[in-house]
């Protein structure tokens, strides 16, 4: 029998910054036996590699070329994904408030989706993978059978990313989180490079009201659907 007869279908999750898609695409993943990929973590490798080099994050040219000499690989641990850029373990630096201040702007440049996107499909290529991002359903798995888009209000958001930062000991103003989510929320939508809109046909999930085990559990039935 060929592996594609065999091979259960990708999942793919988009929605807005903190909107829960890689907590729940990660259990949801765990809970149908699939391996999971948060591509925003691809993207915010090519963000501390640019600042770490010191390059102006705002000059696409030399963005671009140095996404071009990043050596990366996403490998997975109990703890979910880990980024390796040039041999180094990367993943703790990259939910900084610098990394979360530049991203948009790296990853509107069409060198760095290039390079991202192939990598996401080729890893797609090695089967059951749940996907989370931006424009994972749109653009770089638009066949998948099951696309959900999940969203919440920015201040629901930036509720969750402030507790987050109070969790681990660091002491970020709400005010400064909010506005920094409005931005990145209006740079990721506005871009003309794959910008973070729903599919057509995906199933749009609000979050507001809904906890974290009811937004999986929904997940899981949606998935059931299509396994
Ligand atoms: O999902 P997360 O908030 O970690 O993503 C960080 C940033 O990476 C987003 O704000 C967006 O600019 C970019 N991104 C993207 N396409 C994806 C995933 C993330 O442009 N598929």
């Amino acid at each position: 029998m060929s592996r594609s007869s065999t091979t259960r279908p990708p999942i793919t999750i988009d929605g807005p910054a903190v909107s829960g898609k890689s907590s729940v695409g990660s259990a949801l993943a765990s809970r149908i036996g699939y391996r999971f990929l948060d591509t925003g973590l691809m993207y915010r490798a090519a963000t501390w590699n640019a600042v770490q080099n010191g390059v102006d994050v705002g000059d696409a040219e030399a963005v671009a070329q140095a996404v071009e000499r990043m050596v990366f690989s996403v490998v997975d641990s109990d703890d979910g994904n880990k980024l390796i850029v040039n041999g180094k373990d990367v993943t703790p630096y990259l939910h900084s408030t610098s990394v979360d201040d530049s991203v948009s702007a790296v990853s509107a440049v069409p060198k760095v989706r290039e390079i991202m996107v192939a990598e996401q499909r080729r890893l797609a290529g090695e089967g059951e993978i749940v996907m989370v991002g931006r424009d994972i359903g749109t653009v770089v798995l638009p066949g998948a059978p099951l696309k959900i888009y999940l969203t919440a209000t920015a201040r629901t958001r930036a509720i969750r990313r402030h507790r987050e930062f109070v969790a681990g000991g660091v002491e970020v103003e709400f005010e400064d989180i909010l506005r920094s989510m409005k931005q990145r929320d209006h740079l990721d939508s506005s871009r003309t490079n794959s910008p973070l809109i729903p599919a057509k046909d995906a199933r749009v999930i609000d979050t507001d009201d809904l906890t974290f085990a009811e937004v999986v559990e929904h997940l899981v039935e949606l998935a059931g659907e299509i396994l």
